[in-house]
């Protein structure tokens, strides 16, 4: 098999048409309005709010400083029951918040917290839990809501993933206190760096706004302990733009999982995710698992391996944030045997709207000579 001439990526950056873009931000010379809450900020707001189906959105710089002002805003500290299978981001906005980590095992059929395994966890110390929605598949929000009110906690879902999820018809932004959508240029919808924080609870929009701005009420009055975490008017732009666009992006991801699905189906030691019933999906990830004993090969071999057909994937999550360098001495006891075991094996493939389903079988095909199958074509 010949090498791919351009190399393919785990991800593309959606951009929209260049003309429809310089269109929007047109409007910015006639505000000369840049940012501090513009009217395109509010449109974005507005728009995004319809199409994630929640009560009220809070828009942001990005994903991370959105969890940091939720942190706050929702006033944990303490100690807060969270996963170690996810970006850095989600680790480091509880300790940069001066809470400490309490990392909880996953499950292994959604790699998200194990709800089970949460109740033994908490203490007089926990105020809060903080799951991931790993891969856009949401965690079992019922079991967590439960144990959240048994015990009095809030839940901040990190939900960066979850552009577009929804569960039996409902906006995954429903579920907990605040959930957080990452808008950053990676993931499936972007508005070049964003975040947007969903809730119901109408308090809670006034708070954010104050820890988004500083804590200014007024030309002379500051009442809270804020930072700067406010949406650009270039920004809410591309969102704005972008979100013409999303309904197909999903559309064509959703294409290229079901092939890949099909492809992969009968390779001994590859496990891939399948839809859940009643959640609409939105193909974020396209994450493997691989068996190193049925396939023959390891994780790391396969990684390696594939770069040489020019086709770069990407070892989300490893290795666990439990096991960074900044954490590792604190965490070295945890029972997280199925996050370990997780972390060592799994690999996302390349998934984007605009990748040709060519590829995909490219990149199916590159696997099967990796394991040294024969292809037949
Ligand atoms: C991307 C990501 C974040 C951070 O979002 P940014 O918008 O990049 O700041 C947080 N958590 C997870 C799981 C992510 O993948």
């Amino acid at each position: 098999m010949k090498k791919l001439d351009t190399p393919i990526f785990v991800t593309k950056s959606f951009l929209p048409p260049f003309e429809e873009y310089v269109n929007k931000i047109k409007e910015i010379w006639g505000s000369n309005i840049l940012t501090n809450l513009g009217p395109i900020h509010e449109e974005f707001k507005e728009n995004l709010n319809n199409f994630l189906k929640t009560d009220y959105t809070t828009l942001c710089t990005n994903g991370h400083l959105g969890l940091e002002m939720s942190i706050k805003a929702l006033d944990l500290k303490g100690e807060v029951i969270t996963t170690p299978f996810t970006f850095a981001s989600t680790t480091h906005a509880l300790v940069n918040c001066g809470i400490k980590p309490v990392f909880c095992d996953i499950e292994t059929a959604t790699y998200n917290i194990d709800a089970n395994k949460i109740e033994s966890l908490i203490n007089e110390n926990t105020t809060a839990i903080v799951p991931v929605h790993v891969f856009g598949n949401p965690c079992d929000v019922e079991a967590i809501e439960k144990i959240a009110k048994k015990y009095n906690l809030k839940v901040l879902y990190d939900a960066a993933h979850c552009f577009g999820v929804e569960i039996d018809g409902k906006g995954i932004g429903n579920f907990g206190d605040i959930s957080m959508i990452s808008l950053h240029a990676t993931k499936v919808f972007n508005s070049i760096e964003g975040g947007a924080l969903t809730y119901k609870d109408p308090v809670l929009k006034e708070t954010l706004k104050l820890y988004k701005n500083f804590g200014i009420t007024g030309p002379e009055s500051v009442v809270a302990v804020g930072g700067n975490s406010k949406m650009n008017e270039f920004q809410a732009a591309m969102g704005v733009v972008n979100l013409r666009y999303m309904d197909k992006q999903i559309e064509d991801r959703k294409k290229i999982a079901y092939l890949y699905r099909d492809l992969l189906k009968d390779v001994k030691g590859i496990k891939v995710l399948n839809d859940i019933e009643g959640v609409k999906h939105n193909y974020a990830y396209f994450p493997i698992l691989v068996d190193e004993i049925e396939f023959g090969k390891t994780r790391n071999e396969l990684y390696e391996e594939l770069k040489k057909f020019n086709i770069f994937t990407r070892k989300y999550f490893y290795p666990l944030t439990s096991n960074f360098a900044c954490y590792k001495d604190e965490c070295k006891n945890l029972d997280l045997k199925n996050a370990n075991y997780v972390a060592d094996r799994i690999l996302t493939l390349p998934i984007y709207g605009s990748l040709d389903l060519s590829i995909v079988e490219y990149i199916v095909d590159a696997i099967k000579v990796i394991k040294k199958e024969e292809i037949i074509k």
